[in-house]
């Protein structure tokens, strides 16, 4: 037993003899129980009272009740269990005391948002790209704070696009990339990111290829000139025929990659606004386009089905659509077997998108391949590829110029069976032929 429990025992237990001694001396049996347990029970509740008191006041270890017996145990359990608790506590500041340390290090902005999308915490970085003061702010909606319209469009919207680029409202010369993330009841975490030295980047690589690409071209132009008279010279021995019809080849292909890349420089510095192009009679234009073809691809005995949506025009520039058409079609061309049927689909979609499909039963291509078709310079199944000429740039033009437009390419392909190409124009894009007609009306 311990000894709190023995001391309260043998107090009983003193209380007892006493009674018992008192009880025999004077014979007033009930008097002497009456007595003592009078005395007991006070003496409980004078300690109980303390006890009560000293609780009320939070019980502070420095004046703790003088007690002893059971009552000194009940102190002891309670200094215990708050020593327990204020152990508990310093270890809870000092992980969150951690963590913020470490989010305030963070290289990227950091902000905490709550419901009415104000202010609730940012750390240091967020104070350098966004000019925040984050206790003068705190608790002010951020919008208010960083003056950016499209920015705030983006984080009223509840919309699935987790992710823009702003330029810094502190530091024009700053692309900042944001990204959202709903936590908790109804939190939003922000995050920002400097990128301005990887658009630098892209820029300079940019710049780079159309200005090699621009300086490539008149040496080549003169080569592949030389070239092609040698290849029509008859005294040219037969020997080096073969390897001068060869090199002329390859500097055809070498001019055709540089157009390509010169097109798509010049499409990836066009930016997307919804108001570009002009209305285009699509169904005019791809039937010209067939035509063409079969002008120009005579040989090759395709069999060219034509399903178009004869009312369903674009707002593009014409120029580009043609391009996309002609990148898609030959490339249905190249990868499929003479005599076999080719479909080109031109129709608006449930969700109001326009859709261009091409459609061949040609080699097709293996799943591994197809989600890295629109990357420069990308050829799937490079043996059988290199038989066919190009250039490995005709899709990623294809994919610049629907994404210039906010449109997008779906390709599905089954190898042996065909592949099918969608590119597809948002609705905003779309326009009926009465709209064509108000336009050349307004025009004349
Ligand atoms: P290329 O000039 O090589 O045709 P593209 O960018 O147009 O370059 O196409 C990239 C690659 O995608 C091609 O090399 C080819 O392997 C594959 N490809 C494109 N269209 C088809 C198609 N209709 N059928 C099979 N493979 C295709």
């Amino acid at each position: 037993m311990n000894t709190a429990w023995s001391v309260e025992f043998s107090r009983l237990l003193a209380t007892v003899i006493s009674l018992v001694l008192f009880g025999l001396v004077s014979g007033y049996w009930t008097l002497s129980v009456i007595i003592h347990s009078s005395i007991y029970i006070g003496w409980n509740v004078v300690q109980l009272r303390s006890f009560e008191r000293w609780i009320r006041d939070g019980a502070p270890s420095d004046s703790a009740p003088n007690a002893s017996g059971i009552w000194e145990l009940i102190v002891q359990h309670i200094h215990r269990t708050q020593k327990a608790n204020k152990d508990r506590k310093a270890h809870l500041a000092n992980v969150a005391e951690h963590y913020q340390a470490v989010m305030s290090a963070l290289p990227d902005a950091t902000i905490v948002l709550n419901r009415r999308l104000e202010l609730e915490w940012a750390n240091k970085t967020s104070e350098k790209l966004f000019g925040l003061d984050s206790e003068k702010d705190t608790g002010h909606k951020l919008g208010n704070v960083v003056r950016d319209t499209s920015m705030q469009e983006w984080l009223d919207s509840r919309e699935e696009k987790d992710e823009i680029e702003i330029i810094s409202t502190v530091d024009a010369q700053k692309t900042l990339v944001l990204t959202k993330t709903q936590y908790g009841r109804d939190k939003t975490l922000l995050t920002a990111r400097d990128i301005s030295q990887r658009i630098a980047l892209q820029k300079l690589r940019k710049a780079f290829i159309a200005n090699a690409s621009h300086e490539l071209r008149t040496p080549l132009t003169v080569i592949a000139g030389y070239l092609e008279m040698l290849t029509d010279d008859d005294q040219l021995p037969n020997s080096l025929k073969k390897i001068v019809s060869s090199a002329h080849l390859q500097s055809i292909r070498m001019d055709q990659i540089l157009d390509d890349l010169l097109v798509l420089s010049k499409l990836e510095e066009k930016g997307y606004s919804e108001n570009s192009g002009e209305v285009v009679d699509v169904p005019k234009l791809l039937k010209r386009l067939v035509s063409d073809f079969q002008k120009t691809h005579a040989k090759t005995d395709h069999l060219l089905e034509l399903s178009i949506d004869e009312s369903l025009f674009v707002k593009v520039i014409e120029t580009e659509f043609y391009s996309l058409c002609q990148n898609l079609l030959s490339n249905a061309v190249k990868y499929s077997p003479k005599n076999s049927v080719i479909r080109i689909c031109w129709a608006k979609r449930e969700d109001g998108k326009a859709c261009l499909r091409v459609i061949d039963s040609g080699e097709g291509i293996a799943p591994e391949h197809l989600s890295r078709l629109t990357e420069r310079f990308y050829r799937a199944n490079v043996n059988r590829t290199q038989k066919v000429s190009g250039t490995g740039l005709g899709l990623s033009i294809v994919k610049h110029i629907l994404e210039n437009y906010g449109g997008h390419l779906d390709i599905q392909s089954e190898l042996s069976i065909g592949s099918t190409f969608t590119a597809c124009f948002p609705s905003f894009r779309v326009k009926s032929d009465n709209d064509q007609l108000l336009i050349g009306d307004s025009q004349q």
